[in-house]
């Protein structure tokens, strides 16, 4: 998709800090991030939010989730815990139509 910020950053047009890829699937750091860990996992592919996944997309979906673990126990927070967040849409405030994992963690997160 040809103005989608994370189609971007996938694509390696604009930088990032990107810290996993593989063919499908890619992991970097939030720009703005809400607690010492806070990254984010996206397919390479753009699918606009998880309101737009299919059939297809269940695979896809399931290694965004491993990936999530994978990172989590990489950057030490398998542990003590993390949150995993997809917004979706104007209430979720969703910002980047390009769907994305947050995985958060690294300090005791509040609910809500
Ligand atoms: P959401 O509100 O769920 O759509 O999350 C979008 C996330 O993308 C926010 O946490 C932003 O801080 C983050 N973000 C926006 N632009 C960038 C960027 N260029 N690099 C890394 N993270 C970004
Ligand atoms: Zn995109």
């Amino acid at each position: 998709m040809k103005n989608c910020l994370f189609c971007k950053i996938a694509n390696k047009k604009i930088p990032a800090g990107i810290i996993y890829e593989d063919d499908k699937v890619t992991a970097f750091t939030d720009i703005k991030p809400v607690a010492p860990i806070h990254l984010l996992i996206i397919p390479k592919v753009h699918i606009p939010s998880v309101d737009h996944l299919g059939i297809k997309d269940q695979e896809l979906i399931g290694e965004l989730f491993l990936v999530a673990q994978k990172l989590a126990r990489k950057y030490g927070i398998d542990k003590t815990g993390y949150r995993l967040v997809f917004n979706v849409g104007k209430d979720a405030g969703q910002t980047v139509d390009h769907l994305h994992l947050h995985l958060i963690g690294g300090k005791k997160l509040p609910w809500a």
